[in-house]
C-alpha cells in the first residue's frame, strides 16, 4: 500500500475528532489554523469556541473593533495573529465579496496567511492537492525518508514540500494531512516513537536503519536571553494608568501598565528611578526566545499622566492585556 493510502486508512480509524474537523466551513477552519499555530489543542479549543461564538463569520469579524478582537485573543500570545485575522477579514469583505478564495495560491495573498496556513485551509476546506507541513510532519517525513538534512533550512523544507505534494497527488488531501499530523503528534513523538502502532512502519526507512532517535536533525540551537523590566502600578483617585503598545513587536496592540527595560546591574541593585516607589513583587515570564523578569513597583508620582490612559479600576477588564500584565493586575487589585 502506498504511504498516502496507509495514512488515510489509519486516519479514518484513529483520527482525533476536533470541532474544526467536523466542518468544511473555510472561515472556521482558517480561525482554527491561526489559533493552533502556536497553541496546544487543549488550550486552543476553548479559544476557538469562544471566538466562533462571538464572530461566527467573515462579516462579523470584519465589522468588529480591533480592541474587541484583541480582547477575545487575550492570553493566547503572538498577538499579530489577531490583528492579521481582523485585517484579512476586511480584505475578504472588500476584495472577495465576503467569500473565501478556494485555491491556496489565492488564499496566501490574505494578510497573515503564510505557506503553512494557506495550504492548510486550501486542503482542509477545499481538498486542494497539497501537503501541509508542520513540525510534527517534518519529524515523520525525516524519519520515513531516513533523511539527515537539517529540517530547519529552506532547501530541506522546499524538498519536503515537493515530496509530500507528490504523496498527496491522487488522494483526498484533507484526511491525508490530518492523518500525518496526528501520527506525528501521537505516535511518531520526539522521543520513543511507537513504531509498532504506526501505519508507516513497513515503509519507514529509519526503522530499517534503527535511526529514529537521531532524527530529525536541526542546524540551529535556540539562543535564549534574559531581560529585566520594571513595571509601575500608578493608581490615582481609583483609576489605573495604562497605555496601548505599538502595533508591531511583542504584545503588539495590547494594553499594558507603564514599564521600562532595565540593565542587569540596576536590576541586581534593586534601583528604581522613582523616589516614592514601593516594591511589590517580582516574577518571571517565559517567551519562546527569552525569559522576562518583571519587578512591580507601586509609585505615587513621576509618570506623565498625559501620556497614559487613566481607567477606573473596575473597567480594566474591558481591555486586552498580555498574560504577564494580567497577573500584575490580579495581584494588585
Ligand atoms: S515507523 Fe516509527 S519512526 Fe517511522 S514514521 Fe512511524 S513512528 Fe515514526
Amino acid at each position: 500500500m502506498k504511504i498516502a493510502e496507509s495514512i488515510i486508512e489509519w486516519y479514518h480509524l484513529n483520527g482525533r475528532p476536533l470541532p474544526w474537523r467536523e466542518t468544511r466551513d473555510s472561515y472556521k477552519i482558517w480561525i482554527s489554523e491561526v489559533i493552533l499555530q502556536q497553541t496546544r489543542i487543549a488550550q486552543g479549543t476553548a479559544y476557538y469556541q469562544r471566538f466562533i461564538e462571538r464572530f461566527p463569520d467573515i462579516e462579523s469579524l470584519a465589522g468588529a473593533s480591533i480592541d474587541e478582537v484583541m480582547k477575545y485573543w487575550e492570553g493566547l500570545g503572538y498577538y499579530s495573529r489577531a490583528r492579521n485575522l481582523h485585517a484579512a477579514a476586511i480584505q475578504l469583505m472588500t476584495l472577495y465579496n465576503g467569500n473565501f478564495p478556494e485555491d491556496y495560491r489565492e488564499i496566501i495573498k490574505l494578510k497573515g496567511l503564510g505557506r503553512y496556513s494557506a495550504r492548510a485551509v486550501g486542503s482542509f476546506a477545499f481538498d486542494n492537492p497539497v501537503g501541509v507541513i508542520d513540525g510534527n510532519v517534518l519529524r515523520v517525513m525525516s524519519r520515513v525518508l531516513n533523511d539527515f538534512s537539517p529540517v530547519d533550512i529552506t532547501a530541506t523544507l522546499n524538498r519536503y514540500q515537493e515530496i509530500i505534494d507528490e504523496w498527496v497527488k491522487n488522494v483526498p488531501s484533507a484526511p491525508f494531512n490530518h492523518g500525518i499530523m496526528d501520527i506525528g503528534s501521537t505516535i511518531c513523538t520526539p522521543t520513543k516513537p511507537a513504531c509498532i502502532l504506526c501505519p508507516l512502519e513497513k515503509d519507514c526507512l529509519s526503522v530499517k536503519a534503527g535511526s529514529q532517535a537521531f532524527l530529525p536533525v536541526k542546524s540551529k540551537k535556540l539562543q535564549r536571553e534574559t531581560r529585566y523590566f520594571h513595571f509601575y502600578w500608578v493608581e490615582k483617585n481609583g483609576s489605573i494608568a495604562i497605555l496601548r503598545r505599538p502595533e508591531k513587536g511583542i504584545w503588539g496592540g495590547l494594553y499594558e501598565i507603564p514599564n521600562e527595560e532595565v540593565r542587569h546591574e540596576n536590576w541586581e541593585a534593586g534601583i528604581c528611578r522613582y523616589p516614592d516607589s514601593e516594591k511589590k513583587f517580582e516574577f518571571k515570564h517565559v517567551f519562546t526566545h527569552f525569559d522576562m523578569h518583571l519587578r512591580v513597583f507601586s509609585i505615587k508620582s513621576g509618570i506623565d499622566t498625559d501620556s497614559v490612559l487613566c481607567i477606573p479600576a473596575n473597567e480594566l477588564k474591558k481591555y486586552a492585556f498580555p498574560k504577564a500584565v494580567n497577573k500584575i493586575i490580579q495581584r494588585m487589585q
